[in-house]
């Protein structure tokens, strides 16, 4: 099975690049669908973050307390290490699992923001790289979402730089266009990855 890592910076056109290939039947992985996943009541990594964080950061019907949790790790960076290194190596595990069991779909795709950071380019045959100007993902991900500039700055600081992700990049995909220009490339890369199967 051909194995395809995406990805790209906040706002990039990760989302919308991985709607599109889903909607032509490829069979997509989607890593923030998964870090949500590991912490669900009855998983193993939500015990843990309990054990480790007091079950405080519960909810009464046994959910994770998103709110709760933030707080505690906002302003301490050791709680917030400690809860990486939970949360981390069983969210990885499982992305690289069902990847690996993907059938039935012509190559599988891997929607991970964090691929280049965390060192996943090593797992896959290709890594695609949604990539923009950082003004035009500031003004999508504001027109998106309730976020200050200073927040999105924030986000951006903490991942990788455009050149480094770019050059991590098997093909880069350019969403400095409109929707059109973007599918058109998504349809191109689409069969440039079937003819290599
Ligand atoms: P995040 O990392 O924040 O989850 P993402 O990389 O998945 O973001 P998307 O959610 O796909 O990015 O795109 C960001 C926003 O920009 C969305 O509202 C999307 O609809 C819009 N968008 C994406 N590409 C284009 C484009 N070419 N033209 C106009 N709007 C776009």
């Amino acid at each position: 099975m051909l194995k395809v890592g995406l990805t790209g910076g906040i706002g990039s056109g990760k989302s919308t690049v991985a709607k599109v290939l889903q909607a032509k039947g490829i069979t997509l992985v989607d890593a923030d669908k998964i870090a949500r996943e590991v912490v669900q009541p009855g998983e193993l990594a939500l015990q843990e973050v309990a054990e480790a964080f007091g079950s405080d950061i519960l909810l009464a019907d046994g959910n994770l307390d998103r709110t709760s949790l933030k707080q505690r790790i906002f302003s301490d960076p050791l709680a917030k290490t400690q809860l990486e290194s939970i949360l981390h190596p069983r969210i990885r595990q499982r992305i690289l699992e069902r990847v690996e069991e993907a059938t039935d779909t012509p190559y599988v795709v891997a929607d991970i923001p964090l691929l280049v950071e965390n060192n996943y380019p090593q797992y896959f045959d290709r890594v695609i790289v949604v990539d923009c100007p950082e003004e035009i993902q500031i003004a999508r991900v504001q027109a998106r979402d309730e976020m200050s500039k200073a927040q999105i700055l924030n986000i951006m600081a903490s991942q990788a730089t455009r050149k480094d992700r770019n050059a991590a990049a098997t093909d880069i995909i350019d969403n400095s266009g409109d929707l059109a220009s973007l599918k058109m490339q998504i349809e191109k890369l689409h069969e440039s990855l079937l003819s290599l199967l």
